[in-house]
């Protein structure tokens, strides 16, 4: 069995979420799916995974209303569901930045083919920035970003604060990409905020980007906020950039810390997590309550702790 992995989001004011909710869980009753769909008066944020075989039928069924014309929905394939079960729920913000965001001011928006010619063409005055948090950069990137130290999306105004300190915002050009856009539609209007004029963003992010112009200028892989963790941006089998926390060899596997009192998110070879029993240090494997170490290639990110709440208040996306 196949399945398709679905992200897109809307901003766009939506006057009842409570309905447009009902609407999609009616709906997606019917198939077979799974995944996260958070809908706000501001817009709908949605990532789930269907049945191969179900695909058209939402697609359809987002057709009929024109509010989703907007939606630019992008498909990956995996082996299976990579959601536990399927959440639709409404959300005060779709993006926790407590802040308010004016979206009239957003950046220009580039295709991905546009992103690709203005990466080419950079210049001394133009900055790339990689909006996402620091465990997402950490396994893969633009050629040339800044890779703000970030842990979540509360931090990022600061962020911004800084980087007019470092660059002039009259003279320097923005470049911004997160995962799938949704970031950049809230943080480009706070760079324009911050005096940045401008300001340009990956419509459709990296997601996007990999689907039409493949990895070039990309290195790793891409973090997404789902079973997967890091897949491949292209086709292609991507390069690994992360480096395994015990040994330092090159990898791009994520696993949650076995000690279920630290959790830690941390990349490993698998050699290393063997050795270790899936903990991320020695003291965690001698104190710590540690569950039974699986072997997998994929190893998934381990429920109801909180890495997977880190998961939630991130958003994804
Ligand atoms: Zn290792
Ligand atoms: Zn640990």
């Amino acid at each position: 069995m196949k399945f398709c992995v679905l992200a897109y989001y809307v901003i766009d004011e939506v006057s009842d979420p409570a309905k447009m909710i009902k609407e999609h869980r009616a709906f997606l009753k019917k198939l077979d799916s799974a995944g996260r769909i958070y809908v706000s008066p501001e817009g709908i944020n949605a990532q789930l995974s269907l049945a191969e075989g179900d695909l058209q039928a939402y697609l359809d069924f987002l057709k009929k209303d024109c509010f989703f014309d907007a939606a630019d929905v992008k498909v990956h394939h995996w082996h299976e569901h990579p959601f536990a079960k399927l959440t639709i729920k409404q959300r005060e913000q779709l993006c926790a930045l407590d802040t308010e965001v004016d979206f009239s001011n957003r950046g220009e928006h580039l295709s991905a083919h546009e992103w690709k010619q203005k990466l080419e063409a950079r210049d001394e005055h133009t900055i790339v920035i990689d909006v996402r948090n620091n465990y997402e950069s950490e396994v893969g990137y633009f050629e040339g970003a800044i890779k703000p130290d970030l842990e979540s999306f509360r931090e990022f105004p600061e962020f911004a604060k800084e980087l007019r300190k470092k660059f002039d915002p009259a003279k320097t050009t923005v470049l911004m990409y997160c995962t799938g856009g949704i970031r950049c539609e809230f943080y480009s209007p706070l760079m324009k905020k911050e005096g940045f004029e401008k300001v340009y963003q990956l419509h459709g992010g990296v997601i996007r980007y990999g689907i039409e112009e493949g990895n070039h200028l990309w290195h790793g892989k891409l973090f997404v906020f789902d079973d997967r963790l890091v897949v491949d941006i292209a086709e292609l089998k991507n390069e690994d950039v992360g480096h395994c926390r015990h040994c330092g060899c090159e990898s791009s596997t994520y696993y949650n810390c076995a000690n279920m009192d630290c959790n830690l998110l941390f990349l490993s070879c698998r050699e290393c997590a063997r050795k270790n029993k899936g903990c991320c240090c020695e003291a965690c494997i001698v104190e710590g309550r540690v569950r039974p170490f699986s072997d997998q290639e994929h190893p998934k990110p381990f429920r109801k702790l909180p890495h997977e709440e880190k998961l939630k208040l991130s958003g994804g996306s």
